[in-house]
């Protein structure tokens, strides 16, 4: 079963993402986590990367859909990944749709975690204080929330049709949206 786990800045994807992952054994793909290791790591990459991450810009399509390739063709992870972060414009989703046909895999399952912008500044100025991430401070969030509603929310219409297409209310408590995905996922 494949999954994507969508929303804005903050809504807990990574949170859900992580919870499937130990109900599911599947494996979380975390494009964000991917690129803060290619940094981390000071890679060519890393040093490409850098400035827009920090500055809470999206990084090039060309350099996350090539990093997502390798993942989608890995045959132990075939049919066992769980989007989170990924897409987040319409040219990710319909590369995503190219290499899935190209590896006879679908996505069966998409999750809209649907949180307000107030919620969202609240809970990544706490997340700021436990995971110290550069890109969580107030001016930031901001920047990051405005990206999603012009770039990543009309990747939303992309997937409206798909007959397993969740809208949850993202400002519930973790474990009740964990429950309410587990349930729709009979796990
Ligand atoms: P996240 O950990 O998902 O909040 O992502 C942190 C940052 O990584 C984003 O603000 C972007 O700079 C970058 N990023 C993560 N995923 C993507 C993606 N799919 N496309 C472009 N940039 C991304």
């Amino acid at each position: 079963m494949n999954i994507i786990i969508f929303g804005p800045p903050g809504a807990g994807k990574g949170t859900q993402a992580k919870n499937l992952v130990s109900k599911l054994k599947n494996f979380q793909v975390s494009t964000g986590d991917i690129l803060r290791d290619e940094i981390k790591n000071n890679t060519e990459i890393g040093k490409k990367i850098i400035n827009n991450m920090n500055e809470g810009k999206f990084v090039d399509d060309q350099i996350v859909n090539k990093l997502l390739e390798n993942i989608i063709f890995d045959n132990d992870k075939k049919n066992k990944l769980i989007f989170d972060g990924y897409p987040r414009t319409i040219n990710q989703a319909k590369n995503l749709e190219k290499l899935l046909n190209r590896s006879n895999q679908k996505i069966d399952h998409i999750f809209f975690l649907n949180v307000n912008k107030d919620s969202i500044v609240k809970r990544i100025e706490k997340r700021k204080v436990l995971e110290k991430r550069s890109d969580d401070d107030a001016e930031t969030i901001l920047k990051r929330y405005d990206n999603y509603m012009e770039v990543t929310k009309p990747v939303l219409d992309y997937y409206l049709k798909n007959p397993n297409f969740h809208e949850i209310d993202g400002s519930m408590k973790i474990p009740d949206i964990s429950k309410k995905i587990e349930g729709i996922l009979n796990v």
